[in-house]
């Protein structure tokens, strides 16, 4: 369990403000749809642009929460598509306030998005020779195959997306 801090006015009247004192990712995994488990972290549909495939990384890693849309979307309009800010899934000693922070947050949350996504692509990989080999030998794939193959294809158009961002945003090429 995360435990938050709540709002208090110290002597001066000043007040504190609510936020969680570790990462929560938990908090925004709430409230997403189409949650699994990918690899350390998860993968969910985009609240922000929307969507079936499953756009949205999120990972945890040195006391923080990566998120990453294979779409482009900002974290921050993520967030909000959902309700919440970074003071409630970040502790504040976390929160990117300068612009420099912001892009440091955005390029640890993508490499994080890459990390997760190699080894699904090694298993969608192996799902498509599988079928691939079964339907060679003129046996028809069931529906349980058949679903397999849909997530291979997936994973694949996720791959796919973030390779386009990347040669886009020239991350590629440092
Ligand atoms: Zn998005």
């Amino acid at each position: 369990m995360t435990a938050a801090a709540t709002a208090t006015a110290d002597g001066l009247g000043r007040m504190s403000v609510h936020h969680v004192d570790q990462a929560a990712p938990e908090v925004l995994l709430s409230r997403l749809e189409g949650v699994q488990k990918a690899g350390r972290g998860h993968r969910a549909r985009c609240p922000a642009c929307g969507g079936t495939s499953r756009k949205l990384s999120i990972t945890e890693a040195d006391g923080r929460v990566l998120i990453h849309c294979f779409g482009g979307c900002e974290t921050i309009d993520v967030l909000q598509a959902v309700g919440l800010r970074w003071s409630d899934i970040q502790p504040p000693r976390h929160w990117p306030e300068s612009p420099e922070e912001r892009r440091q947050l955005r390029r640890a949350a993508r490499e994080a998005a890459l990390i997760t996504a190699l080894p699904e692509l090694a298993y969608a990989t192996a799902v498509v020779r599988l079928a691939a080999q079964q339907l060679h030998r003129q046996h028809a794939l069931d529906e349980a195959d058949y679903q397999t193959l849909l997530k291979a294809e997936e994973i694949i158009g996720n791959a796919r997306e973030f390779f386009c961002e990347s040669k886009r945003l020239g991350v590629a090429h440092g």
